[in-house]
């Protein structure tokens, strides 16, 4: 079996849609396991729902447009007459009686009922589509298969009983599902982390023991740095899968960090390769490969919030005030993207994904003083030599520095 993933960019309107058959019919279609993404910025789109619904707004109308832009995708791609529209019609209609059934105040549990209907929505239409014009499919649910924690949000995956799970999956050629989501021991939804469809596609080629996995992107596979903030990228034909979990680590957004592990548990390739062109070979993810070419690699990661610490009673940043206060980052859910210890202060790069900076220095600030610098961008470079560090600095404010054997990382103001 080899395992698809189609993301958002891939099935974002009904010409990819049928762009995805073309991705299918010049690769393979026997024996692959598709994963599918929500289409295009759905999955913003409901979490403005779930903003809306808590903020007690006009959700509807919101859910309401969402629900139109499905069913124009769906009537380029079928015909007037298809159970398709009324099976669209219906997911929209139970996210909107869950919302007015809802009792629970908790956010990251609506959140996650609500916004996984985009790629409960995206594999029907594909699903529904492909068989229409011959390919046989089998639509599967995939939370009746991958189990989580209910850590809503940001599930924790139960591999051994999705491994199981999986041994009872019918025997077919060609199926599709939903990327992102998962069940829990309760059958609610829970999802894995946004762009996390990545992750769902290395789970199932983990469980099914894939001969290969590929990632079909709008880029031609792996390059040495975001095309959309760099000129002149180069494409990496070949990595391996600790390069990538470094470029991933550091925030290559190409690929969910999460995603390699399982495939290199089980020394499964990975490719990166472009759904515009998908006979070029792309990026190719293997055991000891070698970077190929060697080139300097970057990242950018924006909106991270600088802060500096100090203990009020200028005693030496230790190993107690670092417990106490990463319990605290824990709590906090922040993501520290560097870090950075002297004696007496500790500074930490920091991404805010769910908005409690300020609850977090709040909570330290009896016993330390806090610096904080909004607003800055953190610059990676993996491979790095005089020139790369040089482009990434010129003309910058530098707030912080870290230089390791492979890897240059600056945080500069925006
Ligand atoms: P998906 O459709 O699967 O969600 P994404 O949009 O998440 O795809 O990922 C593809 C995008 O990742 C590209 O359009 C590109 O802008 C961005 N990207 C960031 N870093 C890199 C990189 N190093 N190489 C290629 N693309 C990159
Ligand atoms: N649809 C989800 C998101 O946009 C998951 C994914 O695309 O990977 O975050
Ligand atoms: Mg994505």
């Amino acid at each position: 079996m080899k395992v698809y993933k189609f993301g958002g960019a891939s099935v974002k309107d009904a010409s990819s849609v049928r762009n995805v058959v073309e991705v299918l019919k010049k690769t393979s279609y026997e024996n692959v396991f598709i994963v599918v993404s929500a289409m295009g910025k759905t999955t913003n789109a409901l979490e403005r729902v779930v903003g809306a619904y808590f903020d007690e707004s006009d959700y509807e109308s919101i859910l309401n447009e969402v629900q139109d832009n499905h069913l124009t995708i769906a009537k380029e791609l079928f015909s007037e007459n298809s159970t398709v529209f009324d099976e669209i019609k219906v997911f929209f209609s139970d996210v909107n009686a869950f919302l007015r059934r809802n009792k629970s105040p908790k956010y990251d549990f609506v959140y996650d009922q609500v916004v996984s209907c985009g790629e409960m929505i995206s594999t029907k239409i594909l699903s529904a589509y492909m068989n229409d014009i011959g390919l046989d499919n089998q639509w599967i649910d995939i939370r009746d298969y991958l189990k989580t924690d209910s850590n809503y949000r940001e599930g924790k995956v139960d591999f051994e009983q999705t491994e199981e799970n999986f041994k009872k999956l019918p025997q077919k050629s060609l199926y599709i599902t939903q990327g992102f989501i998962g069940s829990n021991d309760n059958y609610f939804t829970v999802t894995l982390g946004r762009e996390g469809s990545d992750y769902t596609a290395a789970i199932i080629a983990y469980c099914l023991n894939a001969e290969s996995m590929t990632i079909w992107k709008d880029v031609p596979g792996v390059l040495n740095g975001d095309p959309r903030e760099f000129s002149d990228t180069v494409l990496l034909e070949s990595i391996s899968y600790l390069e990538a979990i470094e470029l991933a680590y550091y925030g290559a957004s190409v690929i969910h960090p999460k995603t390699m592990k399982p495939l290199q548990n089980k020394e499964i390739p990975f490719y990166v390769k472009s759904f515009i062109e998908p006979l070029k070979p792309g990026t190719s993810i293997q055991k000891g490969h070698k970077i190929v070419p060697k080139v300097p690699c970057y990242i950018v990661k924006k909106n991270q919030i600088l802060l500096n610490i100090s203990a009020k009673d200028f005693s030496f940043i230790a190993e107690e005030n670092l417990k106490e206060i990463y319990e605290l980052i824990t709590e906090n859910k922040l993501k520290v993207n560097l870090l950075q210890v002297s004696a007496l202060k500790l500074s930490l790069c920091i991404e805010d994904k769910y908005n409690k900076i300020n609850e977090f220095i709040e909570s330290i600030s009896d016993k330390y003083l806090v610096k904080k610098v909004e607003d800055t961008i953190l610059y990676t470079s993996r491979h790095f030599n005089q020139e790369s560090q040089n482009k990434l600095t010129k003309d910058k404010v530098i707030l912080l520095e870290q230089v390791t054997k492979n890897t240059f990382q600056v945080v500069v103001q925006n």
